[in-house]
């Protein structure tokens, strides 16, 4: 078995994991506006100068499951930590 299809990748506002058939992320590029409940609105960030909630994403080759960092746990901003509190829960709920 070979795992030379795996890749981490992280840095102060992103982390993530991708392998064959999915991946892990939590970062900047997806979030979650608690203005409006959308994924990824702009309208309200550029509108009201807000921030919108940073998530996490478990994807594998049809779905992207959405998690907001504020239903993950975990108290910390550190990227990384997030990303393995996001892989925790996402496991816990399957
Ligand atoms: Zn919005």
């Amino acid at each position: 078995m070979t795992n030379s299809k795996i890749c981490v990748y992280y840095s102060s506002d992103y982390a993530g994991i991708d392998f064959d058939g999915g991946g892990f992320y939590y970062g900047y590029e997806t979030t979650k506006c608690n203005l409006c409940g959308e994924i990824d609105c702009a309208d309200c960030t550029e509108k009201n100068d807000y921030e919108p909630e940073w998530c996490f994403v478990a994807s594998d080759r049809n779905t992207d499951i959405i998690t907001p960092k504020s239903e993950l746990g975990c108290k910390n901003e550190n990227a990384v930590e997030n990303l393995l509190y996001g892989i925790a829960v996402y496991m816990e709920s399957i």
